[in-house]
């Protein structure tokens, strides 16, 4: 087969693309196991129960009753009104299903929702370290990315000086994603109100990605969207991976302006044309069928956060603040790389894989690093058992005490 530079050439937006790297590393702890290495793995964001059995009845019966026809592209009318009842119980404000567009997954509502907003040129804050994908697909539309930092010593909540000054008359959009991925910090009600404030006085919208709020381990989730003024210029987004540990059946949505909606559900129309059918009827169960499971979720997380913590702080040269909420802590490794001599914590987290057998995400899997960073970070994700959770943990600290006693 003759070479790709031979042939006519790729669209220069190629390059603008970035990659999810959870999902790269997910396929080299594959390919590691395939060749016998026994791998703890913190790598990948995805619950650890299975989806519970009312969601998986309902979408059986769907397919028994062959509901598998296309759908209208804004979802399936049950589903919209179960989320716009949910959306107005959970934030206190009215939401009616004309406001809702289901999507395969939360991911393409953040695609639908810049694609519809922003132009070229235009400026988007966006968390860093954050979810990937925004500052992707940022880039992939030609917009200028806007990093908002955090401040570690509070627990990864948001920096107000800094946002103050990255927020400014060409922004056009403020992302937000609270309770964090990968730092597990949440925007307190002070840090919504401040943002507000910016989003009113500069006229910006905002995306709320709000994927983890049903996974609080400390304090009260609180919606940018709930306070006076927000919800006609936000977009809520959630979804049911990770609350129903559904990754797999694709299925989220946002809730917008009502004549926002049908501007998202047209990029749906030319894109996937609707959401999978029976995987919505699933959905319609888990929003109206018992919690119980997500809420013992809930309580496992707790205390695997607390002994992730406490044994991550007991490493030298790593310092862990415990999450507010999701399932990942994000320890800093600053003084582990210096300890061992190694650059960064991408260096550390290869040797982490090759060596001690446990795969984490780098910082740098999260967003560009900001000009100037110095601190070190890698993301665990802690939606794994107790035992894997002490035992990852355990190799990470036989690793970098031998690999420094070697160095000194
Ligand atoms: N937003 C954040 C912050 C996430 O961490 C993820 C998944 O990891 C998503 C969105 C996408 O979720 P979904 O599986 O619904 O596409």
């Amino acid at each position: 087969m003759v070479g790709l530079t031979e042939l006519p050439g790729l669209a220069k937006r190629c390059s603008a693309l970035g990659s999810d790297s959870a999902f790269d590393l997910l396929a080299q702890v594959t390919q590691l196991r395939a060749e016998g290495r026994d791998i703890v793995s913190f790598g990948i964001g995805e619950p650890d129960f299975l989806t519970p059995e009312h969601i998986v009845t309902a979408a059986k019966r769907a397919l028994d009753e062959r509901q598998t026809r296309y759908g209208p592209s804004e979802g399936l009318p049950e589903l919209r009104s179960a989320i716009a009842q949910e959306v107005s119980r959970t934030h206190g404000i009215p939401v009616q299903p004309n406001q809702v567009v289901v999507a395969p997954g939360a991911k393409p509502l953040i695609f639908y929702t810049m694609a519809a907003l922003v132009n070229a040129g235009e400026e988007v804050v966006y968390p860093n370290p954050g979810f990937p994908t925004y500052e992707s697909v940022i880039r992939w539309l030609g917009a200028k990315p806007v990093p908002m930092t955090f401040n570690e010593a509070d627990g990864f909540g948001c920096d107000r000086g800094a946002l103050e000054r990255a927020v400014n008359p060409r922004t056009k959009l403020i992302i937000l994603n609270s309770p964090n991925n990968p730092t597990g910090g949440m925007l307190s009600l002070g840090d919504l109100e401040f943002i507000a404030g910016l989003a009113r006085r500069y006229n910006c919208w905002v995306l709320s990605d709000e994927i983890y709020a049903k996974l609080i381990l400390q304090g009260a989730f609180a919606s940018i969207a709930s306070l006076p003024g927000m919800a006609e210029r936000t977009i809520i987004m959630d979804g049911f991976s990770k609350s129903y540990a559904m990754t797999g059946w694709r299925l989220g949505y946002g809730v917008m302006h009502p004549e926002l909606a049908p501007l998202l559900a047209r990029a749906e129309t030319n894109l996937e044309s609707c959401t999978c059918t029976f995987t919505q009827l699933g959905g319609v169960a888990a929003l109206s069928g018992p919690q119980d499971e997500t809420e013992r979720f809930v309580v496992e997380l707790r205390e695997r956060a607390r002994e992730a913590v406490d044994a991550l702080n007991t490493i030298p040269g790593i310092h862990c603040e415990t999450p507010r909420g999701a399932f990942y802590v994000f320890p800093n490794v600053t003084g582990a790389c210096a300890r061992l001599g190694l650059k960064d914590a991408d260096e550390l987290a290869a040797a982490l894989l090759h060596e001690a057998g446990v795969a984490v995400l780098p910082r740098s899997c999260f967003g560009t690093p900001l000009a100037g960073e110095t601190e070190q970070y890698v993301r665990l994700s802690i939606a794994t058992s107790l035992e894997l959770i002490r035992e990852g943990i355990d190799r990470i600290r036989r690793f970098v005490d031998r690999a420094a006693m070697l160095k000194e």
